[in-house]
């Protein structure tokens, strides 16, 4: 069975937005605890924090679980710890990692003249499953957001500009989704960068305005990195 996500329809953070999504939250876990148990409704509630989860998704999934061997089940509650406790941003790319630095900047055969700047550290995993991208990465944990008080020192944007300013960086490819905050962003770095003799590159997104690369399929992700274009 192949359906859409029922996604919330993305109306991203603003505070009407979630309250709505909460109320939903608590509406359903208490109506699904009052018929199915309490643990279910707890269930259902959980996986509703989860972004593309909607009600008929949680519930299926809560569903899914509860018929689970109890070994299966308990692999993917400790899955969930491990990945909390273990999991870090890489401290000088922000990937995320269990090591020191993340694999992709220990990596010897990897270009460290090229860093391709995204939004989210997911969106490292989406352009590396192209394969195409032998430089490194940088993300930023999030994008420029003036209406949400959201100014360039609440992003990883000095980390950025230290790795630029020890030089042997040639070119940085700037992959934020191509949103209003991603357009935003891009060309803030652009401004910022160009005066150190940097060249900076735009990804080119073969995705509608408004899109999120994180939902991107591969090709697509692969075209609009072959079509970066000079800012
Ligand atoms: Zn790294």
């Amino acid at each position: 069975m192949k359906s859409e996500p029922d996604r919330e329809k993305e109306q991203v953070n603003t505070p009407s937005a979630s309250s709505t999504r909460l109320k939903k939250r608590e509406r359903a876990a208490e109506q699904d605890a009052a018929i199915s148990g309490r643990a279910l409704g707890r269930m259902v509630d959980a996986f509703m924090r989860l972004p593309g989860i909607g009600r008929k998704s949680a519930e299926r999934l809560a569903f899914s679980v509860l018929g689970m061997p109890k070994g299966e089940a308990e692999g993917i509650a400790q899955a969930i710890l491990d990945l909390k406790n273990n999991s870090r941003n890489c401290p000088r790319c922000n990937n995320i990692t269990e090591d020191e630095l993340c694999s992709i900047c220990r990596d010897p055969r990897r270009d460290a003249g090229l860093i391709c700047v995204v939004e989210e550290p997911s969106n490292i995993l989406v352009l590396e499953k192209t394969g195409m991208f032998r430089g490194t990465y940088h993300a930023l944990l999030g994008a420029l957001s003036p209406l949400d008080g959201i100014g360039p020192e609440d992003l990883a944007i000095s980390g950025l500009m230290e790795r630029l300013r020890g030089g042997g960086v040639k070119e940085v490819i700037i992959a934020t989704n191509p949103t209003v905050k991603g357009e935003t962003t891009a060309h803030y770095l652009s401004r910022i960068i160009k005066p150190l003799g940097i060249s900076v590159t735009r990804i080119a997104y073969g995705l509608p305005v408004g899109g999120d690369i994180e939902y991107a399929d591969e090709n697509t992700v692969q075209r609009a990195l072959a079509g970066r274009r000079e800012m």
